[in-house]
């Protein structure tokens, strides 16, 4: 099986309303997509192996705050000041860039690769100086560009009947859990080292959203913010009072030096204990949320060979970061982030602290402790198109393309197709339908068309199994199952389907 590109994903998934760009019928607004019910399950399911492994594997609290924020808590953060792109506004056409990947694809066009990769590393100066020397004007109109500003990337709105009060809609989902910090060390009494968790929809007024789920206006994220006590980075939580066992620094994970992306070298394979002992990677609670990720990628169903850990270079690094190391997955024959990981030390927490006169220092044997901060920020769609896009085939042999994906993200486990729309059959159906249903699986039913288009539909959206029922059904109690991994079938007893 031959595997599909990006193009082809995109063809299927708006046959199949897995995905579709939001109020379409009006024309389109970029930046916005609606998930379908085949692409919602989907998405549930990520969801939900990302909540068993980072917030109940790791002990971890979960909360949902509010998306609208003070405008203070956006001080607080910096995001008020800082959270800005460079923009290029052409001065004819009105057209808006955002600088950096406009000069990027200007340098990739004219084959300056060098140039091109050093451009997301500039100050707005820097890269001003090359539009002037390379005398860039706007794609669209080849009109004259006015200088490079800052454009602000939260989305603001007004509080209240007068308007008046400010609000944002929340850039990343870390800021309400660094806000309730206090007050949830208060209700429940919790000891350091603790995982406080979030999932849910972010908003940035991205300057060009691009390739459908990658840079999107509005998108959802899952965070992890691991709070501990920096006199013990190298102290692992106890997880159901268990200590963690020292041979995850065993596990070998594909990372990309700064050094490697000098040299332009791919990423080696190396070991978290090596990884540790050059001091690559900050601290052992880093190592270890690393580790808890190469374990999801495969959950997942993301082939570890399309993935790289990459060590932020240090211009990339916000002032106060101890360490960033991203998360890539090859999408679409590049290196995509799917997910961020930070050593933020108490930058967030001192700096509410400040802003509300709140202390947020907690006690910690005894002693009181501002705490330190690992992040580990999921981007939930960008996450969900990499799944979809690395496991979508074509299957010459079958003629249509198959979606294979793992078992645990199946939107449906099962399908129950009648042969014919026959009263006994559709009878027999709904038998099948609720054995598999009691035994805890989701079910997909229909009971038109050919049986070969259905099993092409079954295919197309990754259900796992369909069981037929067919009139051999009605005389001998058996159905047959066939495979979504290789189309082959076999007959069982109806009792025995789901086991
Ligand atoms: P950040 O807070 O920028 O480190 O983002 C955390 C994660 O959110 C990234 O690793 C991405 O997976 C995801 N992300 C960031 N920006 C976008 C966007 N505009 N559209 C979709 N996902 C995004």
């Amino acid at each position: 099986m031959e595997k599909e590109n990006v193009d082809q994903l995109m063809n299927l998934c708006s046959r199949r309303g897995i995905i579709i760009p939001s109020f379409k019928i009006y024309g389109e607004l970029a930046g916005f997509y609606d998930y379908g019910p085949i692409g919602l399950s989907i998405k549930s399911n990520l969801k939900s192996i990302w909540r068993k492994t980072f917030v109940k594997g790791l002990g971890s609290l979960e909360i949902e705050s509010t998306i609208v924020g003070s405008d203070k808590v956006y001080q607080a953060s910096g995001h008020i000041n800082t959270f800005t792109d460079p923009i290029l506004k052409c001065t004819k056409c009105g057209s808006t860039y955002r600088a950096d990947k406009l000069l990027e694809e200007f340098f990739e066009k004219q084959k300056n690769y060098d140039l091109a990769k050093k451009v997301g590393h500039m100050t707005s100066d820097e890269l001003q100086e090359l539009v002037s020397k390379y005398n860039i004007s706007c794609p669209k109109c080849k009109g004259e560009f006015s200088k490079i500003t800052a454009f602000n990337l939260m989305m603001k709105t007004e509080i209240g009947p007068t308007g008046g009060t400010i609000g944002y809609l929340r850039p990343e989902t870390a800021q309400g859990i660094f806000v309730d910090f206090k007050e949830l060390y208060k209700s429940y009494n919790f000891k350091l080292p603790i995982g406080i968790a979030q999932e849910g929809k972010v908003f940035r007024n991205e300057i060009s959203p691009r390739q459908i789920l990658i840079r999107m206006r509005e998108f959802s994220q899952m965070e992890l913010e691991y709070f501990f006590n920096p006199e013990k980075a190298d102290e692992l939580p106890l997880i159901e009072n268990q200590k963690v066992n020292d041979e995850f620094l065993n596990k070998k994970i594909y990372l990309l030096t700064r050094e490697d992306q000098e040299k332009g070298e791919e990423a080696k394979k190396v070991s978290l204990s090596e990884a540790l002992e050059l001091k690559l990677i900050p601290n052992k609670i880093f190592s270890y949320m690393i580790y808890k990720e190469s374990l999801i990628l495969d959950l997942f169903g993301i082939n570890e060979d399309l993935t790289r850990f990459r060590i932020l270079m240090a211009d990339e690094l916000p002032h106060y970061s101890k360490g960033n190391i991203d998360l890539e997955i090859k999408i679409n024959g590049k290196y995509e982030e799917v997910a961020g990981n930070a050593y933020r030390s108490d930058f967030d927490l001192s700096n509410h602290s400040r802003m509300s006169n709140t202390d947020m220092a907690v006690l910690d044997g005894g002693k009181s402790v501002l705490p330190h901060v690992i992040e580990v920020s999921f981007g939930l769609d960008r996450l969900f198109w990499a799944v979809l896009s690395n496991n979508l085939y074509k299957d010459e042999k079958r003629g249509w393309e198959v979606l294979m994906l793992n078992k645990s993200i199946q939107p449906f486990q099962y399908a129950v197709y009648p042969l014919q729309k026959d009263d006994s059959l559709i009878q027999k159906s709904i038998e099948a339908q609720r054995i598999l249903q009691e035994k805890g699986y989701n079910v997909f039913y229909k009971e038109t068309g050919s049986i070969g288009k259905r099993y092409a539909k079954a295919d197309e959206i990754g259900i796992g199994k369909c069981v037929t029922i067919d009139y051999n059904t009605l005389e001998d109690g058996t159905v047959t199952i066939r495979d979504i991994s290789d189309a082959s079938q076999v007959r069982v007893k109806l009792n025995d389907i789901g086991n």
